[in-house]
């Protein structure tokens, strides 16, 4: 028999967990005779009922678990406690509002369990719901993260997804602190089965999402997959030196000419230029050196192996 745990992070989610619970058990029981299920939940500091029902559930079944946090830490650190705690064969991420459809679980656990892939997630289809500004800025989000980063994120990807235990092992294994899910996800890499889902309503509850946070969100995603923006000021140094090359060439032209007339401004502007553009320079040389201390400050593996015959290398 294999064994799945389903980590469900909740935050203020009382309203929605005896739904979600029955749903998940409803789906669950045709896949019994072939699965071991946990439920893992992670309680990220609610301060509602969500600790004391996830605990009713505890009682009344066995493949429930649950972490609680001691205050909010954010969803991105509940998936990352059920991931490092979850011991089974595949590891399976479902939000608590419903708005991920449980339905779609045994196909996800087919794709990884008898079609090869590693991972199976949702990727919605429209961003129907969804206003239009919103839309265009997370739009204009991706497109800036995957030119300027090493690594090219579907910006249709959710956290809705099933992973073998070596994903999971690898995702933990990125010992960061600010994480940002969709770009380490991404980074692992493996090969990946995509389910087009769309979001069913919220079945309960509010969303969690303010625009602070989703505008700190896609900081932490920028500033966690690319240094690039450290190397800004060299850019515009040389831009600026040039500038000041191409000054004094127009001011050595005027001198030269017949009617000879040292034009005092094209000097000064451009020994201006000349001199913020050898700061900004230098403030980009620095850029480089920190953008190194950054990265490797990170500690990520060098790479993640997905296969190997080699007995003593764990994969
Ligand atoms: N969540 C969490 N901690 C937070 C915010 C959200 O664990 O600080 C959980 C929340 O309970 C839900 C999931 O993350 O299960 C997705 O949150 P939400 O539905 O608010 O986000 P949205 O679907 O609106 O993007
Ligand atoms: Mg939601």
């Amino acid at each position: 028999m294999k064994s799945v745990t389903l980590i469900i992070p909740c935050f203020n989610e009382a309203d929605v967990l005896t739904l979600l619970f029955k749903e998940i058990v409803k789906m669950t029981a045709p896949l019994r005779e072939k699965y071991t299920f946990k439920l893992l939940f992670v309680n990220d500091g609610s301060s509602d009922a969500t600790l004391d029902i996830i605990k009713s559930f505890a009682q009344r079944s066995e493949m429930v678990k649950y972490i609680s946090f001691s205050r909010n830490f954010g969803k991105e650190a509940a998936m990352l406690a059920g991931m490092r705690y979850a011991d089974t064969d595949y590891v399976g991420i479902i939000d608590a509002d419903l708005q991920h459809s449980p339905d779609l679980i045994p196909e996800m656990l087919h794709a990884v369990d008898e079609e090869g892939y590693d991972v199976a997630a949702a990727c919605r289809t429209d961003r129907e719901g969804e206003s239009r500004l919103k839309s265009f800025l997370s739009g204009t989000f991706y497109k800036v993260i995957n030119r300027i980063s090493e690594i090219t994120i579907n910006d249709n990807a959710q956290d809705f997804r099933i992973m073998k235990r070596k994903v999971v092992d690898a995702i933990v294994s990125m010992p960061e602190s600010i994480r940002f899910s969709k770009g380490i996800f991404t980074w692992v890499g493996f090969r990946i089965k995509w389910f087009p889902h769309e979001n069913r309503e919220r079945a309960a509850g509010e969303t969690k999402w303010s625009v602070k946070k989703l505008a700190k969100y896609a900081i932490d995603g920028i500033l966690g997959f690319t240094s690039s923006p450290l190397r800004l000021p060299l850019y515009f140094g040389i831009l600026s030196c040039l500038a000041a090359v191409v000054l004094g060439i127009y001011g050595f032209v005027r001198v030269c000419m017949p009617t000879a007339e040292f034009p005092m401004y094209a000097l000064l502007l451009g020994a201006i230029l000349f001199m913020s553009g050898i700061i900004l320079c230098c403030l980009g040389i620095l850029g480089e050196y920190l953008a190194r201390v950054y990265t490797e400050s990170k500690r990520r593996p060098s790479f993640v192996i997905s296969e190997t015959n080699i007995k003593n290398i764990k994969e």
